[in-house]
């Protein structure tokens, strides 16, 4: 039987990665599942509605992933659970595996397995499984109702005896998953809406949600995106025919919503501070990149800026700010992941490290950093053990020391940490 056990996350995360409904399908596949009390509350799942769909209830985190084979989680979580866990068992979760390397290495050296789900490979497979789009779809989402929310005008048109409210301008730049949300969202609202991107192919989708897309539109646009589907770093001649471009367009705009992400790098910046004070009063930008260093040169990561009357909300986690809906899809997302490594006949757990899907977002194996690209931009080539195959060393007294001494010498420690370079496109 597998057990799978779930622990509270940290103060900062409402959400989870366990459902009274993923509990049902996963004791229906043979699995014993156990989650630590009130870790489902920020999401409104009660222990009792997990009791309900057949889970165990513990007192503790400990207790919850003691004797788990997998354990699910949606940030990475304290070394001290994964010392709980037992060795070789299988910690599931967006891992944010290109930060921290020296708490990556420390995760590694307790001999826990460790998927980060961020590294899903976007196929056709996969695609139940992909945390990213399932999160920024309510990101992007969230990011339009704040703004119209915080906006102190209405966003339709509206014909009235005592006149006429027009319609609100919004901007949308970026239009990968959360994008195309916040155009949809905006649209319903009844907003006008424009929207930017460096990716030919949005073109279409853009023009199909009835916005207007507005882009230079040169050569190198016409390649901007990489085999994997996402935008490249682009030239410093096309940044500044962009900017000139956004600059004109800006001023006119009531609602910004910025998105633009190039995977593994810090956010393009695509509005100056002198676009900012050419727009109105009460004008709003909510900035989805502040994660990653933001899109605008205002954004301060985890707050409402304001300058010259335009707020610039920069907060962070929006989909936890939709908690049920996003655990609901993520806990799906763990669920439709986990599945293909459950041996339906013995009920027992079957990862296949051969497995595409493993093989993307298996990170760490038995002490050792198994993931080339992982290995590559946190500890510098070689650093790292990679194979597809375990690494039979004990980890205390070989893998993990090999997986994390490149980081430990001064010159590799810095390229450990500074931000990851080139295309991570999984
Ligand atoms: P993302 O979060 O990496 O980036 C957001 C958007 O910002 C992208 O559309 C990107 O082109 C754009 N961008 C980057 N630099 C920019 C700049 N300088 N100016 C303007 N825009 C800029 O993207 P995402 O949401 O992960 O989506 C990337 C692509 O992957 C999309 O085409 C999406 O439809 C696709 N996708 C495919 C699958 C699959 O399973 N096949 C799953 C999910 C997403």
């Amino acid at each position: 039987m597998i057990a799978i056990g779930v622990p509270a996350e940290g103060k900062d995360e409402p959400r989870i990665g366990l459902t009274p409904e993923t509990v049902k399908k996963l004791v229906k596949a043979g699995a014993k599942v156990t989650v630590r009390s009130g870790a489902g509350l920020r999401s409104h799942f009660s222990d009792q509605d997990y009791k309900d769909a057949g889970a165990a209830i513990a007192k503790s985190d400990a207790d919850a992933v003691a004797d788990a084979d997998v354990v699910f989680t949606v940030r990475r979580p304290e070394l001290s659970l994964a010392k709980s866990m037992k060795k070789g068992a299988a910690l599931i979760g967006m891992l944010d595996p290109f930060s921290d390397a020296e708490g990556l290495d420390a995760l590694a050296e307790t001999g826990v397995a460790l998927f980060a789900m961020e590294l899903m490979p976007r196929i056709t497979r996969a695609q139940s499984m992909d945390v990213l789009s399932s999160q920024s779809n309510l990101a992007g989402y969230k990011a339009v109702v704040d703004a119209a929310a915080a906006f102190e005008r209405a966003l339709p048109m509206m014909m009235t005896a005592a006149g006429t409210v027009p319609a609100a301008k919004v901007f949308i730049m970026g239009v990968g998953v959360a994008g195309l949300q916040a155009i949809a969202t905006a649209r319903r609202l009844g907003a006008i809406v424009t929207a930017t991107d460096v990716r030919p192919a949005v073109k279409e989708q853009v023009a199909s949600l009835g916005a207007k897309f507005i882009a230079v539109e040169d050569e190198e646009f016409k390649q901007a995106e990489t085999a994997g589907g996402y935008a490249k770093e682009m030239s410093d001649e096309y940044k500044k025919k962009q900017a000139a471009l956004v600059a004109d367009h800006v001023k006119n705009q009531d609602i910004v919503i910025t998105t633009a992400l190039i995977p593994g790098r810090p956010a393009p910046k695509l509005i100056s501070k002198a676009m900012i004070e050419s727009m109105k009063p009460g004008s709003i930008i909510v900035d989805l990149a502040a994660e990653r260093g933001g899109n605008t040169e205002l954004t301060k990561p985890g707050e409402i800026a304001e300058h010259k009357s335009v707020r610039i909300f920069g907060l962070l986690n929006l989909p936890g700010q939709v908690p049920v809906n996003a655990s609901s899809l993520y806990a799906k997302n763990l669920l439709a992941f986990l599945d293909p490594f459950i041996d339906k006949e013995n009920k027992t757990l079957a990862i296949d490290w051969d497995d595409e899907l493993a093989k993307g977002t298996g990170i760490v194996r038995d002490g050792a950093i198994v993931n080339e690209m992982i290995a590559e931009r946190l500890g510098g080539k070689g650093a790292a053990k990679v194979d597809s195959k375990p690494a039979r060393a004990p980890a205390k007294t070989g893998t993990a020391k090999q997986a994390g001494n490149g980081r430990k010498a001064p010159a590799k420690k810095s390229s450990a940490k500074r931000q990851p370079k080139g295309d991570t496109t999984p």
